[in-house]
């Protein structure tokens, strides 16, 4: 199957299909095992995330906010030889949960759509976007958002749909 990779087209459908993501969501909370729909995204997830260059889209980098713990915060700082308080000043803020976030988007460290610091990058980067995690169904609010950004998640979103041929039959 083709893979949508045009982040134009992308925001596109995603803004025609929205109530239709949304939908689908409900499908999945209430309808399909959590373990099953696990291993059918994880499965789903490897194959299409083989396909997909990150290093060529870069699009999390300047839509999202990666949360940052403590020891990323001590690796990234480190990594560009900048003191805790003055890195923290530079380019932190607290996002409305309290959690640390870089102040700016894109993230100041994104440049040619390549991470500068990409081996002291936060954990929360290297996992984005979570699609390997265990129980999906519990982050499906995060998913139905990021189908509108990260070609992964909007293709793994679409082929799940496929393998649910029926799911609108089954919410009416
Ligand atoms: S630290 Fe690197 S991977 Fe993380 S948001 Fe910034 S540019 Fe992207
Ligand atoms: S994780 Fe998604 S949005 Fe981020 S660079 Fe890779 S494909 Fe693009």
């Amino acid at each position: 199957m083709q893979l949508e990779k045009d982040l134009t087209n992308i925001q596109a459908q995603t803004d025609k299909n929205s109530e239709e993501n949304w939908q689908f969501r409900g499908f999945l909370k209430m309808n399909i095992d959590e373990d099953d729909l696990d291993r059918i995204v994880h499965k789903i997830n490897a194959d299409i995330s083989s396909q997909i260059d990150c290093t060529e889209c870069g699009n999390c980098c300047r839509n999202s906010y990666p949360i940052l713990k403590k020891n990323d915060v001590a690796k990234i700082s480190k990594g560009i030889s900048l003191g805790l308080n003055d890195f923290t000043e530079k380019y932190l803020q607290k996002d409305e949960d309290g959690n640390m976030v870089f102040n700016t988007l894109p993230c100041p460290f994104l440049k040619d759509n390549k991470c500068t610091q990409y081996d002291n990058r936060p954990n929360d980067c290297k996992s984005f976007p979570h699609l390997h995690k265990e129980c999906f169904v519990s982050r499906l609010w995060g998913v139905v958002e990021n189908t509108k950004i990260c070609p992964i998640v909007f293709n793994v979103y679409e082929q799940l749909k496929l393998k649910f041929p029926k799911w609108k039959k089954e919410i009416l």
